[in-house]
């Protein structure tokens, strides 16, 4: 019976790792598919307070779970199979190499993907002009021209940041209607008579092109063909939380997000006692590295009182 276990490897698995092992909690940490998480594909890191030089995301994480590892956390190098928290003094999850866990506490940590459209030549261009987050990469686009893909909140958002940084920013949408929030839409139009932002829509991305990066991207505008020539496109069209095996067990939205309580403690709490979620897998907004290791800080405080009965 261990007392905590936390499901996956990102920065907001690992911060929680790192807190309940010096908690003296023993955590054991299931690290997932892709160990590391979303971050260890980003090239560079330079928004993380300290981390001079702008180290990849790759190198981030790996001193990070250097971190875990020099600390007494017993790490599973495997996938959480299924889960079943009807017992709550003996929360159960079994592990795809047959393993069965049974924990007091459970932080779910799994993170969020990043959706793209998935068209063939984008995996090519992916980190060479192709980008799911304006925040981590805007700045490479500075008096660039660059478009950004979506018509939710997280698009016209990103899209607004970038008129700051960008000399002509397109906003391309894939119909007439938006599903931004409105004032959004209104700061957008403001863009558009500033000849900032281009509205492009109706328009279907077909291709992106380019040699090694990234020169144009090739659209299908109610049926006719539209090539504008760019250096950046950000896509915006939603993230998936990967939280699939919790469905069922503990309360999520519509999306897939798991429901946490957020504001008052234990913040990171969700509908079934002892399981507590951090980072991108709770958190529609943000997606950011260090907004995940927070969650993941508040999640081991609130896994210990859970454990100690505080
Ligand atoms: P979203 O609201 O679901 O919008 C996704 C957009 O991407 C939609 O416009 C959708 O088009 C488009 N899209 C989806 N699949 C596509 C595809 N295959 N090809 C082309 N376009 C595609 O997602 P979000 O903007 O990431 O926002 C996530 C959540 O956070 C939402 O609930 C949002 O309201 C919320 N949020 C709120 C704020 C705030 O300030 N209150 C800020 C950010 C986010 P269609 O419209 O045609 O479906």
């Amino acid at each position: 019976m261990e007392k905590v276990v936390i499901i996956g490897s990102g920065p907001a698995a690992c911060t929680a790792a790192i807190y309940c092992a010096r908690a003296e909690l023993k955590p054991v940490m299931v690290m997932g598919f892709e160990e590391g998480g979303q971050l260890t594909t980003t090239p560079e890191v330079g928004n993380w307070p300290g981390a001079l030089g702008d180290p990849s995301g790759f190198d981030l994480m790996h001193q990070m779970l250097k971190h875990v590892q020099e600390l007494p956390v017993t790490l599973e190098h495997d996938v959480v199979q299924s889960v079943d928290f009807s017992d709550p003094e003996h929360k159960k999850l079994k592990l795809s190499g047959g393993k069965e866990i049974e924990t007091k506490a459970v932080i779910v940590a799994t993170g969020a993907r990043a959706r793209y459209l998935e068209i063939p030549s984008e995996a090519k261009f992916k980190g060479k002009g192709v980008s799911a987050c304006a925040t981590c990469d805007g700045m490479f686009f500075r008096n660039k021209v660059v478009a950004v893909i979506g018509g939710g909140s997280v698009a016209f958002i990103e899209a607004l940041f970038l008129t700051n940084l960008c000399s002509k920013v397109y906003l391309i949408h894939r119909r007439e209607g938006f599903r931004a929030e409105q004032v959004l839409v209104e700061r957008i139009n403001e863009q558009v008579k500033a000849g900032k932002v281009e509205l492009v829509l109706n328009a279907k991305v077909q291709e992106y092109v380019g040699d090694d990066l990234l020169s144009g991207i090739v659209l299908d505008v109610k049926g006719e063909r539209r090539e504008i020539p760019l250096n950046g496109v950000f896509v915006a069209i939603g993230h998936q939380p990967a939280t699939e095996i919790f469905k069922g067990q503990v309360d999520m939205d519509d999306a897939g997000y798991l429901k946490v309580n957020r504001l008052l403690p234990p913040a990171t709490a969700t509908s079934c006692p002892g399981v507590f979620a951090a980072g991108d897998c709770a958190y529609p907004y943000y997606h950011q590295a260090i907004v995940a290791a927070g969650a993941g800080c508040q999640a081991a405080l609130d896994a210990e009182h859970y454990i100690l009965g505080l």
